[in-house]
This record gives C-alpha cells, sequence and structure tokens, in this order.
C-alpha cells in the first residue's frame, strides 16, 4: 500500500466524526496537531479513560509495584490480591538484576501473593496477609517486605499499613505498605507518585554510608529493561562517576537507604519518578536535571551536563575520550544502516517519556515520527513543566496523597550555592521541556492513544515500525505492520547508552527491512469492510 500522507487535521476529523459526539468532544483535546516547537498547544492529559474505548494504560498497582519497585532485587514485593495480580505482573517488563555473588539475595524471579480468595474477601484479608509477611520472612530473610494493595483489597477495607507496622516490630525488619489500588488513579502514573512516597516516607535516608567517588549521582527513572542499566553503569564508570542510587534498575534496598549522599540526581523517566527529585531536593538539598541516555547523541549530551555540574576539569576531559572512543563504533554503524533506513516512518505510544527519548533514536536512523504520543503522561511530559502551575487538580489527582517534606536538618547539606546554580542555569535544574518541543510541525500528537485511533492511524499513514506494548503488538502485526515494544524491548535491548544505540540501529534496520510484512494483508485490504455511523 501506498502511504497515504493525508493531512493530520484531516484524519482527526476523520476519526473524531467516528465516535459518538459527547466521545468526540472529549477524545478532540487529546489530539494535537502539533503546530511546531515554537507553538505548543495544551493537551488533555492524565484524565480517565472513557468507558467502552480500549485503552493501552495500565493500573496503578503496575505502576508502583511492577514499574518503580519491581526491578528492586533483594526486597519481597508481596501482593496482597487475587493471583491474577501477581501472575501478569511477574517478570513482564524483563528488568535485569545482577547480584555480585550467586549467594547474594534476588527475589525478582518470584510472584509473591497472599493469593486472596472468596472467603478473604467476605471475612477480610489481614490475618492471611500477615501469615504471607511471616511465611516469606522465615523462608527468605530478606532486608524488607513491601505490601501492595489490590482493588479488592481497597474495596473490603484491609488495612495493610497496620499489618506492616505490626510485622515491622515482629520481625524486625523494614516493612511498608502502599495504598496502590488498581483503580486509585487514572493509570499507572498514580502508582509511580504513591511508590516514590513511601520510599521517601520509609527508606531513603536511613543509612548514612555510602561508596566513595569524587563525582556520585543517583540515576532516576532508569529501570534496566534489556540491561539498559548495565551499559549506562558500564558508560559512568569509565567516565569515573559513581552510581551512588539507581531507581531502580539493578538496585538494592541499601541503595535507595543511601540515595540522600549523593551530590546529584538525574532523572530519565520524568513522569515516574519527578517525584522523588523534588522530594529529595527539598529534604536533602540534592539538585537535580533532567537526562536522556536514550539515543547516542542524547547520551554524550548527558554526560556532559554531569561533567559540567561537577566542574571538574579533569572529569570534563575524561568524559570528551569517553564520548569520542563511544561515537566512532556509533557513526560506523550509522553510516552503514542508514542509508536503509532514511526516510522511514516510525510512531510510537508508550510511557511517560519513552515516546519522546525514543525519537531521538529514529532521527539518528534518519527516520521521522509522524505521530506519538503516551499511556499515563501528564500536561507536563508533553508541554514542559513551565504548565504544571496551570494544571487542573481534579478528583482523581486529589486521590493521591501530595506530600509535604521539611528540610531535614541533620542530613541536609547544600551541593553548590545559590550563585553556583544560577550560574549552572543553563543545566536546567528542575525543568523538563517535554516532548512536543522536539517534534516537527504537521505531527500528531495524541494521549491515551485508543485502539480505534491506532487502527486509522496505521490504516491511513502505514508507518514502517509502530512502537508500543503487548497488548497492541499482535493486533499492529496483523495488519502487517511490525511493532517493537518499548516497555519490555521484546528480547533485545539494551537500547539505553551508545553500545545501545548501535543494538537498537540493528534491530530497527532489521524491523523495517524484512519482507515478511508485505505478505499480510490488513483485513481492510483482504476483504470487504462494513463501516456503520452512529444516528444522533
Ligand atoms: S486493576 Fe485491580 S484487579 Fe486488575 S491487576 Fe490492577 S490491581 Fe489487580
Amino acid at each position: 500500500m501506498a502511504k497515504n500522507e493525508m493531512d493530520p487535521q484531516r484524519w482527526k476529523q476523520e476519526v473524531l466524526k467516528k465516535y459518538p459526539s459527547k466521545i468526540g468532544k472529549k477524545r478532540e483535546k487529546s489530539i494535537i496537531v502539533h503546530e511546531g516547537p515554537g507553538d505548543i498547544k495544551q493537551i488533555q492529559a492524565n484524565v480517565r479513560t472513557i468507558p467502552g474505548i480500549i485503552t493501552q494504560r495500565g493500573c496503578t498497582y503496575a505502576g508502583c509495584k511492577g514499574v518503580v519497585l519491581g526491578p528492586t532485587r533483594d526486597i519481597v514485593n508481596l501482593v496482597h490480591g487475587p493471583i491474577g495480580c501477581s501472575f501478569y505482573a511477574w517478570l513482564t517488563r524483563r528488568n535485569q538484576t545482577l547480584p555480585p555473588t550467586p549467594e547474594s539475595p534476588n527475589f525478582m524471579n518470584y510472584a509473591f501473593s497472599t493469593d486472596m480468595q472468596d472467603s478473604n474477601i467476605v471475612f477480610g484479608g489481614e490475618a492471611r496477609l500477615k501469615q504471607a509477611c511471616r511465611e516469606a520472612f522465615e523462608l527468605f530473610k530478606p532486608k524488607a517486605i513491601g505490601i501492595f494493595s489490590t482493588c479488592p483489597v481497597g474495596l473490603i477495607g484491609d488495612d495493610v499499613h497496620a499489618v506492616a507496622r505490626e510485622m515491622k516490630e515482629e520481625l524486625g525488619i523494614n516493612v511498608f505498605g502502599f495504598s496502590c489500588e488498581g483503580y486509585k488513579g487514572v493509570s499507572q502514573s498514580a502508582g509511580h507518585h504513591i511508590a516514590n512516597n513511601a520510599l521517601i516516607k520509609h527508606v531513603i535516608g536511613l543509612n548514612d554510608e555510602h561508596p566513595e567517588g569524587k563525582f556520585r549521582i543517583n540515576m532516576l527513572g532508569e529501570y534496566n529493561i534489556g540491561g539498559d542499566a548495565f551499559e549506562l553503569e558500564r558508560i559512568l564508570e569509565k567516565c569515573g562517576i559513581t552510581l551512588n542510587a539507581s531507581f531502580s534498575g539493578n538496585s538494592t534496598m541499601e541503595q535507595f537507604e543511601r540515595a540522600h549522599t549523593a551530590d546529584l540526581n538525574v532523572v530519565m523517566c520524568h513522569r515516574s519518578i519527578n517525584y522523588v527529585a523534588e522530594m529529595m531536593e527539598k529534604k536533602y538539598g540534592i539538585p537535580w536535571f533532567k537526562v536522556n541516555f536514550i539515543g547516542a547523541e542524547a547520551s554524550a549530551k548527558s554526560l556532559r551536563k554531569i561533567a559540567e555540574y561537577f566542574g571538574d576539569q579533569e572529569l570534563l576531559d575524561r568524559v570528551e575520550c569517553v564520548i569520542a572512543e563511544e561515537l566512532l563504533n556509533v557513526q560506523k554503524t550509522i553510516d552503514e544502516i542508514r542509508p536503509r533506513t532514511d526516510g522511514k516512518m516510525a510512531m510510537m505510544f508508550v510511557g511517560g517519556s519513552r515516546a519522546h527519548h525514543y525519537q531521538e533514536l529514529f532521527s539518528e536512523l534518519g527516520m521521522r515520527t509522524l505521530s506519538a504520543g503516551y499511556e499515563f503522561g501528564h500536561r507536563d511530559d508533553y508541554e514542559g513543566r513551565r504548565v504544571i502551575p496551570t494544571i487542573q487538580v481534579d478528583a482523581d489527582s486529589r486521590n493521591i496523597e501530595e506530600l509535604t517534606v521539611e528540610r531535614d536538618e541533620e542530613k541536609y547539606r547544600a551541593r553548590k550555592t545559590e550563585e553556583e546554580i544560577v550560574a549552572l542555569g543553563g543545566l536546567g535544574f528542575n525543568d523538563y521541556e517535554g516532548m512536543m518541543v522536539d517534534m516537527a510541525k504537521g505531527t500528531l500528537v495524541i494521549d491515551d492513544l485508543s485502539h480505534y485511533e491506532m487502527e486509522k492511524l496505521i490504516e491511513i499513514y502505514h508507518p514502517d515500525v509502530f512502537c508500543a506494548g503487548i497488548k497492541e503488538k499482535y493486533c499492529v502485526q496483523k495488519m502487517g505492520i511490525p511493532l517493537k515494544q518499548l516497555h519490555s524491548y521484546d528480547y533485545g535491548g539494551p537500547y539505553a547508552g551508545f553500545e545501545g544505540a548501535i543494538n537498537f540501529y540493528k534491530d530497527i534496520d532489521m524491523i523495517v527491512n524484512t519482507s515478511v510484512w508485505k505478505l499480510i494483508k490488513a483485513p481492510w485490504e483482504a476483504e470487504p469492510v462494513i463501516e456503520a455511523e452512529y444516528a444522533a
């Protein structure tokens, strides 16, 4: 099928026309025809998905347990709920971890659940939860247990926090609960926020011992999908930068506990972890800025930002040497592959930062992103943090506790003077400009893409690759379009850093240039389609 260059404005009108008018009016605000970086329009985001629409989103529990705490190897992440909630959150994001020795604790391969039954729903599940904590402690002797609430737990009113306090006392280890019932927010984003709050309340600041190093940073919002964190650890070590704590790819409880001792927080996934960065700055005096290690150029830029922050000439020189050395291989691969990928089209609907970050990698291959959006982003992830004061706080957002943190007089340490921060202002402290500023005029920015909109994007524009998750994968591929998962990376990765970029170029080259997709006919190509419209 030849690529249809339908005007995006017309595409939008055609799609909206098919919805009942009330739905169309709501969706209209979440579909933006982008006018370019100089004219960033307001997008509707982080609002409830309209009932009946097939969404890509996950639940609040998934964001809390699966995303933020899931990649930490020495905590027992105990799910209080029916077994299905655990089973479908079991290693599905392919977070990797590397314990220092074979004997070191690693519970990531397990799915811990209270496996609630009907009788627990009727008579309460607290006794069962206590029993599960005791059993997990007896069998695994973990350093900590996190208890995650699922929908039924919230509905019947089990008090997971009271159980956590009791078990903490009884077992003598850190036990804390999360009120992250699936329905608590409009998407997994609420779960990220709940996880961030609990880390600040119960974990960060517990241990003042830290690894030695002149330049110590925490990496926030990096989850070691497909080994990304290993590649970043390699690069940082080569540069002489010490990773004090990672939230939370390849992480341990010990790292979380000592996070307050670092001299800088760098934030990869803005949506899932900006709360911890903000709160750590207030409580402990650690400045933060946004980085992006997806894309070779973006990785180089991020390393330079870190070196500039520390302002040490030796570090600045070393970072330049590392970048020069790494870019040699990167460039060689781009030169070989780009003639085959140049001009091809990508679309991506994933995450709260990934749909932004991965545009870097595609543009390094000469590919354009015609449409992108987030599943659980907020307006600031699209339009930049400058809009935060104007974001309307609705009832769903009010449902999530907004922690007020105070300066910890004992542990607070100003890392830079106010003058130094002003002088380094170009690094963009506490800032993120969002995705839209990097997208071209005439592109489509769509929040919480519906299944119907996805089908229409594919039918009309026929992209060379569509990036999303497992829920979309096989529907898209049945339409004859390859789908690259950017939650789990399918079986690939790492894609972060320099070696990760090379892996990505090679995988995308294979994906967009294989002829197998031409053999699959989309339903509307193979058989007649009956279309209907709602009567007014
Ligand atoms: S929505 Fe509720 S029931 Fe479903 S997986 Fe999430 S917590 Fe479990």
